[in-house]
Protein backbone atom coordinates (compact mmCIF):
# COMPACT_ATOMS: atom_id res chain seq x y z
CA UNK A 1 0.00 0.00 0.00
CA UNK A 2 1.27 3.64 -0.82
CA UNK A 3 2.00 5.78 2.11
CA UNK A 4 1.68 9.76 2.19
CA UNK A 5 1.86 12.58 3.99
CA UNK A 6 1.53 16.23 3.74
CA UNK A 7 3.25 19.06 4.74
CA UNK A 8 2.39 22.67 4.26
CA UNK A 9 3.17 26.07 5.75
CA UNK A 10 0.70 28.25 6.61
CA UNK A 11 1.64 31.77 5.02
CA UNK A 12 0.64 35.35 5.95
CA UNK A 13 1.64 34.55 9.36
CA UNK A 14 2.96 38.31 10.51
CA UNK A 15 6.04 39.24 12.92
CA UNK A 16 4.51 37.81 16.42
CA UNK A 17 4.37 40.22 19.34
CA UNK A 18 3.93 39.57 22.62
CA UNK A 19 0.06 39.08 23.21
CA UNK A 20 -0.52 37.96 19.70
CA UNK A 21 -3.13 34.85 19.63
CA UNK A 22 -1.45 32.09 17.27
CA UNK A 23 -4.62 30.00 17.30
CA UNK A 24 -6.17 32.93 15.64
CA UNK A 25 -3.92 33.60 13.56
CA UNK A 26 -3.23 29.84 12.15
CA UNK A 27 -6.94 29.77 11.77
CA UNK A 28 -7.19 32.59 10.31
CA UNK A 29 -4.91 31.42 7.26
CA UNK A 30 -5.29 27.61 6.85
CA UNK A 31 -8.27 25.80 6.71
CA UNK A 32 -7.61 23.08 9.67
CA UNK A 33 -8.88 20.08 9.10
CA UNK A 34 -9.28 16.98 12.37
CA UNK A 35 -5.98 14.87 13.30
CA UNK A 36 -3.48 18.18 11.67
CA UNK A 37 -0.44 18.34 13.35
CA UNK A 38 0.17 21.85 13.89
CA UNK A 39 3.85 22.37 14.00
CA UNK A 40 5.16 25.50 15.33
CA UNK A 41 8.44 27.39 15.57
CA UNK A 42 9.43 27.83 19.60
CA UNK A 43 10.50 31.34 18.53
CA UNK A 44 7.12 32.91 18.02
CA UNK A 45 5.67 31.08 20.85
CA UNK A 46 8.31 32.77 23.09
CA UNK A 47 7.62 36.32 21.04
CA UNK A 48 3.63 35.62 21.84
CA UNK A 49 4.58 34.79 25.39
CA UNK A 50 6.72 38.21 25.15
CA UNK A 51 9.57 36.13 26.66
CA UNK A 52 12.35 38.66 24.90
CA UNK A 53 15.10 39.86 27.36
CA UNK A 54 18.36 42.12 27.65
CA UNK A 55 21.59 41.51 29.12
CA UNK A 56 21.96 45.48 30.60
CA UNK A 57 21.46 44.94 34.33
CA UNK A 58 22.29 40.93 34.33
CA UNK A 59 24.99 41.14 37.23
CA UNK A 60 26.95 37.93 36.91
CA UNK A 61 27.77 35.36 39.45
CA UNK A 62 31.61 33.96 39.82
CA UNK A 63 30.58 30.87 38.05
CA UNK A 64 29.47 32.88 35.20
CA UNK A 65 32.25 34.83 35.22
CA UNK A 66 34.74 31.56 35.21
CA UNK A 67 32.75 30.13 31.75
CA UNK A 68 32.35 33.17 30.45
CA UNK A 69 36.80 33.03 30.57
CA UNK A 70 36.62 30.14 29.31
CA UNK A 71 34.44 30.40 26.17
CA UNK A 72 34.73 33.95 25.73
CA UNK A 73 31.03 34.61 25.67
CA UNK A 74 29.25 37.87 27.82
CA UNK A 75 29.72 36.97 31.32
CA UNK A 76 26.18 38.37 31.32
CA UNK A 77 24.69 35.91 28.42
CA UNK A 78 26.20 33.21 30.84
CA UNK A 79 24.68 34.03 33.40
CA UNK A 80 21.23 34.43 31.52
CA UNK A 81 21.96 30.60 30.78
CA UNK A 82 22.64 29.48 34.08
CA UNK A 83 19.15 31.30 35.29
CA UNK A 84 17.56 28.60 33.14
CA UNK A 85 19.45 26.31 33.73
CA UNK A 86 19.13 22.95 35.96
CA UNK A 87 22.75 21.24 35.24
CA UNK A 88 25.69 22.93 32.91
CA UNK A 89 26.83 19.10 31.31
CA UNK A 90 29.62 21.33 28.91
CA UNK A 91 31.33 24.88 29.90
CA UNK A 92 32.90 25.09 26.86
CA UNK A 93 33.60 25.35 24.30
CA UNK A 94 30.09 24.56 23.81
CA UNK A 95 27.60 25.26 26.54
CA UNK A 96 25.53 23.01 26.61
CA UNK A 97 22.92 22.94 29.91
CA UNK A 98 19.64 21.09 30.89
CA UNK A 99 16.78 23.56 31.08
CA UNK A 100 14.55 23.90 33.73
CA UNK A 101 12.15 21.93 31.93
CA UNK A 102 14.64 18.81 31.34
CA UNK A 103 15.84 19.87 27.76
CA UNK A 104 19.15 19.59 27.08
CA UNK A 105 20.53 21.78 24.45
CA UNK A 106 22.93 24.85 24.12
CA UNK A 107 22.72 27.95 26.34
CA UNK A 108 19.18 27.45 27.34
CA UNK A 109 17.91 27.68 23.62
CA UNK A 110 18.22 31.66 23.84
CA UNK A 111 19.58 32.91 20.81
CA UNK A 112 19.00 36.72 19.01
CA UNK A 113 17.98 35.15 15.54
CA UNK A 114 14.81 36.28 14.49
CA UNK A 115 14.21 38.62 16.62
CA UNK A 116 14.58 42.70 16.91
CA UNK A 117 18.27 44.03 17.31
CA UNK A 118 19.52 44.17 21.01
CA UNK A 119 16.92 41.48 21.81
CA UNK A 120 17.35 37.95 23.03
CA UNK A 121 15.00 35.54 23.35
CA UNK A 122 14.34 32.53 25.45
CA UNK A 123 12.41 29.30 25.03
CA UNK A 124 8.45 29.34 26.18
CA UNK A 125 8.18 28.50 29.71
CA UNK A 126 6.75 25.59 30.02
CA UNK A 127 6.38 24.30 26.12
CA UNK A 128 3.52 21.38 26.72
CA UNK A 129 1.18 24.06 28.32
CA UNK A 130 1.86 26.13 25.22
CA UNK A 131 0.89 23.67 22.66
CA UNK A 132 -2.01 22.98 25.06
CA UNK A 133 -3.36 26.15 25.36
CA UNK A 134 -2.61 26.66 21.27
CA UNK A 135 -4.83 23.24 20.86
CA UNK A 136 -7.41 24.48 22.78
CA UNK A 137 -7.87 27.55 21.34
CA UNK A 138 -7.75 25.55 17.66
CA UNK A 139 -10.88 23.99 18.87
CA UNK A 140 -12.92 26.50 20.36
CA UNK A 141 -12.15 28.46 16.96
CA UNK A 142 -12.92 25.66 14.17
CA UNK A 143 -14.07 22.99 16.11
CA UNK A 144 -10.83 20.73 15.15
CA UNK A 145 -9.25 17.79 17.38
CA UNK A 146 -5.58 18.47 16.19
CA UNK A 147 -2.33 18.21 17.52
CA UNK A 148 0.22 20.62 18.53
CA UNK A 149 4.23 20.45 18.43
CA UNK A 150 6.65 23.27 19.22
CA UNK A 151 10.14 23.07 17.77
CA UNK A 152 13.23 24.41 17.69
CA UNK A 153 16.72 23.60 16.43
CA UNK A 154 18.91 21.82 17.59
CA UNK A 155 22.52 19.95 16.78
CA UNK A 156 23.46 16.92 17.60
CA UNK A 157 26.12 14.71 19.38
CA UNK A 158 28.14 12.94 16.76
CA UNK A 159 26.78 14.39 13.44
CA UNK A 160 27.27 17.99 11.98
CA UNK A 161 24.01 19.59 11.39
CA UNK A 162 21.14 21.29 13.08
CA UNK A 163 17.38 19.52 12.99
CA UNK A 164 14.20 20.69 14.18
CA UNK A 165 13.66 18.75 17.39
CA UNK A 166 10.28 18.50 19.69
CA UNK A 167 10.57 20.62 22.74
CA UNK A 168 7.09 20.43 23.97
CA UNK A 169 3.38 18.64 22.41
CA UNK A 170 0.18 18.28 23.30
CA UNK A 171 -2.19 15.49 22.46
CA UNK A 172 0.48 13.46 20.08
CA UNK A 173 2.39 10.61 21.75
CA UNK A 174 6.07 11.51 21.17
CA UNK A 175 7.58 8.13 20.88
CA UNK A 176 5.90 4.97 18.92
CA UNK A 177 6.86 1.87 20.88
CA UNK A 178 7.73 -0.56 18.30
CA UNK A 179 8.06 -3.73 20.93
CA UNK A 180 6.38 -6.52 20.00
CA UNK A 181 5.69 -5.68 16.53
CA UNK A 182 6.62 -8.33 14.16
CA UNK A 183 9.77 -7.40 10.99
CA UNK A 184 9.69 -8.83 7.80
CA UNK A 185 10.78 -12.47 8.81
CA UNK A 186 8.53 -12.43 11.91
CA UNK A 187 10.96 -11.48 14.26
CA UNK A 188 9.58 -9.84 17.22
CA UNK A 189 11.20 -6.41 17.98
CA UNK A 190 12.36 -6.37 21.14
CA UNK A 191 13.59 -2.25 21.78
CA UNK A 192 12.80 -0.34 19.01
CA UNK A 193 11.04 3.13 19.83
CA UNK A 194 10.63 5.41 17.38
CA UNK A 195 10.90 9.28 18.66
CA UNK A 196 8.34 10.59 16.49
CA UNK A 197 7.93 13.75 17.61
CA UNK A 198 11.71 14.71 16.47
CA UNK A 199 10.80 13.36 13.40
CA UNK A 200 7.89 15.30 12.82
CA UNK A 201 9.59 18.46 13.94
CA UNK A 202 12.51 17.71 11.51
CA UNK A 203 9.85 17.18 8.71
CA UNK A 204 8.65 20.32 9.31
CA UNK A 205 11.72 22.47 9.59
CA UNK A 206 12.72 21.46 6.42
CA UNK A 207 10.00 23.81 5.55
CA UNK A 208 10.71 26.39 7.99
CA UNK A 209 14.16 26.80 7.14
CA UNK A 210 16.19 28.96 9.41
CA UNK A 211 16.57 32.40 8.22
CA UNK A 212 14.06 35.27 6.67
CA UNK A 213 11.72 32.27 5.35
CA UNK A 214 8.82 33.53 7.54
CA UNK A 215 7.33 30.03 7.67
CA UNK A 216 7.05 29.60 11.47
CA UNK A 217 3.84 27.36 11.40
CA UNK A 218 3.97 23.77 9.37
CA UNK A 219 0.98 21.94 9.06
CA UNK A 220 1.19 17.83 8.59
CA UNK A 221 -1.61 15.89 7.48
CA UNK A 222 -1.53 12.60 6.65
CA UNK A 223 -0.62 10.96 9.70
CA UNK A 224 -3.49 10.48 12.57
CA UNK A 225 -1.29 10.35 15.42
CA UNK A 226 -3.79 12.07 17.62
CA UNK A 227 -3.80 10.85 20.84
CA UNK A 228 -6.25 12.22 23.47
CA UNK A 229 -4.97 11.45 27.03
CA UNK A 230 -2.13 13.97 28.45
CA UNK A 231 1.36 13.47 27.06
CA UNK A 232 4.39 15.62 27.51
CA UNK A 233 7.96 15.75 25.64
CA UNK A 234 9.54 14.60 29.25
CA UNK A 235 8.28 11.59 28.55
CA UNK A 236 11.50 11.36 25.81
CA UNK A 237 14.38 12.90 28.40
CA UNK A 238 16.10 9.86 29.16
CA UNK A 239 16.33 9.09 33.36
CA UNK A 240 19.45 10.52 34.36
CA UNK A 241 20.71 7.70 36.19
CA UNK A 242 20.47 6.20 32.74
CA UNK A 243 21.88 8.23 30.43
CA UNK A 244 25.30 6.96 29.91
CA UNK A 245 26.29 9.98 27.78
CA UNK A 246 25.42 12.44 30.79
CA UNK A 247 27.22 10.21 32.74
CA UNK A 248 30.60 10.82 30.87
CA UNK A 249 30.42 14.37 30.25
CA UNK A 250 30.49 14.41 33.90
CA UNK A 251 33.63 12.77 34.21
CA UNK A 252 35.10 15.75 31.76
P1 LIG B 1 13.37 28.28 15.92
O1 LIG B 1 13.81 27.07 15.16
O2 LIG B 1 12.13 28.07 16.75
O3 LIG B 1 14.49 28.88 16.74
O4 LIG B 1 12.92 29.40 14.86
P2 LIG B 1 13.78 30.08 13.70
O5 LIG B 1 14.36 31.37 14.18
O6 LIG B 1 14.73 29.08 13.10
O7 LIG B 1 12.64 30.42 12.66
C1 LIG B 1 11.88 29.39 12.01
C2 LIG B 1 11.05 30.00 10.90
O8 LIG B 1 10.13 30.93 11.47
C3 LIG B 1 11.84 30.78 9.85
O9 LIG B 1 11.18 30.60 8.59
C4 LIG B 1 11.70 32.24 10.32
O10 LIG B 1 11.83 33.17 9.26
C5 LIG B 1 10.28 32.21 10.84
N1 LIG B 1 9.96 33.23 11.84
C6 LIG B 1 10.58 33.53 13.02
N2 LIG B 1 9.93 34.50 13.67
C7 LIG B 1 8.85 34.82 12.90
C8 LIG B 1 7.78 35.75 13.02
O11 LIG B 1 7.64 36.49 14.02
N3 LIG B 1 6.86 35.77 12.01
C9 LIG B 1 6.95 34.98 10.90
N4 LIG B 1 6.03 35.04 9.93
N5 LIG B 1 7.97 34.11 10.75
C10 LIG B 1 8.89 34.02 11.75
MN1 LIG C 1 15.80 28.60 18.30
MN1 LIG D 1 15.08 27.09 13.57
Amino acid sequence: MQLKLEAFTVDNIPLIKKGDDLAALICENTGIQDNDIVVIASTIVSKSEGRTFVLDGIVPTQPALEIACKNGEDPRFIQAVLDRSRECLVESPILLVETLNGHVCIKAGIDNSNVENGLLLELPKDPDASAKQIVEGIHKITSKRVSVIITDTNGRAFKIGQTGVAIGLSNIAPIKNWCGEKDLFGRVLEITEEGVADEIAGTANLLMGEGDGGNPVVIIRGLEMYVDIDVTIKETYRPDGEDVVRKGLRCL
